[in-house]
């Protein structure tokens, strides 16, 4: 019998083993593809660009991610984003527009009729209801800032985040919204208070997010079992049996379950341990298109991290809708050839859940229309690379966390769960939860 079995070899589960392994614990990790890191995978193109098929960036926030980056040894090779990163924009109202940065782009942006500004502006004055409520996202930030502040700022950010709709995930989506309107009293007024809190700026590694998972999976060696996908667990005298496909079961004592959300809903009712929340947990498609031009193939400079699109404001003519680009080459040194630049196109999301289905012609076709329209392509694109997901972001309801900690409370002795279900998609969200359940198995 092992000591700790970690299934799923994402990040979560990544993070886990690494600890675990790290305090000379007997851990093994199975997970049921042909390499590890889950949605984080690297490819260096036959062209010479770095494409990254899944996550490309990884922001301050809890810091688990860059502390599990020292950890492993790979301070060297974080990559900070390039100054110009700090531009962002956004398609409404039929143009691209800037971002605002600051309280006083905010007077000036177009984004706001000067009704909305002042919406927005007045948020300190709303008082916040006596008791927290199960509400979604859009609810509850159009309660404190008006619904024009909502479709031109939140829905591009929930749709740059979560390929999601703002009216249908949760406040648990973003739990830092609700705490700032009930311990602080407001979201101005929150965020005043809890400055300097969050980590800031955006990195990588210097060879993409790869390299992350490939240095756990080595320091892990034959620790690591591939192609090894668990169908059912049993539980036996002194721990868990994990039943695999086509393959001998393992009997560990604790078991550490980091797989996607339906997967870990299904592994745990063979425990008789029903978990709804994460059996019908939605989740959101993504595909992303990447597409590496010439310098001088595009007639707009990309001088920002992307561009977001407001489900309010469709692409002119017939253009397939987008959710936005992220301008890679420009965010990050080292990611195209000399003399050329890298796009990532994303598509899909809850509204354009059909996405999966196309055809790689059909996609790219997509990708480059977009492209078009919004920069102005000059000649045909000298790489393209498209890649689905098809159950990319969970889309967590109104209640979600709730329904985490009650299931969390009745899970059998010996067995701990981690994952974009838990408490955050962000990989540093998901490296947090992966070391979380490292600590309390
Ligand atoms: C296109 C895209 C872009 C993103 N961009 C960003 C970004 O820029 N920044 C950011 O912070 N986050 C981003 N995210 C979110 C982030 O990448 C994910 O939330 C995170 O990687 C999820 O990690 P995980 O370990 O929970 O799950 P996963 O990565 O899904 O890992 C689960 C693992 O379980 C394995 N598995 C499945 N079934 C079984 C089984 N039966 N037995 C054993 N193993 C099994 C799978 O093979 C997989 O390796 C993005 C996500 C996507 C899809």
């Amino acid at each position: 019998m092992i000591e700790i079995a970690v299934i799923g070899g994402g990040m979560a589960g990544l993070a886990a083993a690494w600890r675990l392994h790290r305090r000379r614990r007997d851990v093994h990790l199975f997970d049921a593809g042909a390499r590890v890191g889950g949605f984080v995978d690297t490819v260096r193109t036959d062209e010479g660009f770095l494409v990254e098929r899944g996550p490309g960036s990884i922001r301050g926030g809890r810091l688990a991610m860059k502390s599990l980056i020292r950890e492993v040894g790979l301070e060297d090779a974080l990559l900070l984003a390039e100054p110009a990163a700090k531009n962002r924009y956004i398609w409404a109202g039929g143009e691209i527009q800037r971002l605002p940065s600051g309280p006083k782009d905010l007077l000036t942006t177009k984004l706001l009729s000067p009704g909305g500004k002042l919406r927005l502006l007045s948020e300190p004055l709303r008082r916040a209801p006596r008791e927290r409520r199960d509400e979604t996202l859009g609810a509850l930030l159009e309660r404190r800032i008006g619904p024009e502040a909502v479709a031109s700022f939140v829905d591009p950010f929930v749709t740059g985040v979560y390929a999601g709709d703002p009216y249908r995930l949760g406040v648990d989506a973003m739990p830092l919204v609700g705490e700032l309107e009930h311990d602080h009293g407001g979201l101005f007024r929150g965020l005043g208070k809890k400055r300097g809190a969050f980590g800031s700026g955006i990195y990588s590694l210097t060879d993409g997010l790869g390299m992350l998972p490939g240095a756990i999976g080595r320091a892990l060696g034959e620790r690591v079992h591939l192609g090894a996908s668990a169908v059912a667990l049993e539980r036996i005298d002194g721990g868990t049996r994990v039943v695999l496909r086509d393959a001998d079961p393992i009997d560990a004592r604790r078991v550490i379950l980091a797989a996607p959300a339906p997967v870990t809903g299904a592994l745990l009712a063979t425990l008789g341990v029903p978990a709804q929340c994460l059996t019908h947990l939605p989740h959101a498609p993504i595909v992303k298109v990447e597409l590496g031009l010439r310098d001088a193939d595009l007639a707009r400079p990309l001088d920002g991290f992307g561009l977001l699109t407001a489900s309010s404001s469709p692409l002119p003519g017939d253009a397939l809708p987008i959710m936005g680009v992220i301008f890679a080459s420009t965010v990050f040194s080292g990611r195209a050839p000399a003399g050329h630049r890298s796009l990532s196109v994303m598509l899909g999301g809850v509204r354009d859940t059909g996405v999966v289905e196309r055809d790689d012609a059909a996609l790219v076709a997509q990708a480059e229309r977009a492209i078009d329209l919004l920069f102005g392509l000059r000649a045909a694109p000298v790489m393209r690379r498209v890649t689905r997901w098809p159950a990319a972001i969970p889309q967590y309801p109104p209640g979600h966390l709730r329904a985490i900690a009650s299931l969390g409370a009745r899970l059998p002795a010996g067995v701990r769960l981690a994952g974009n279900h838990q408490a955050g998609v962000s990989l540093d969200d998901v490296v947090a939860s992966g070391l979380a359940a490292a600590d309390a198995i």
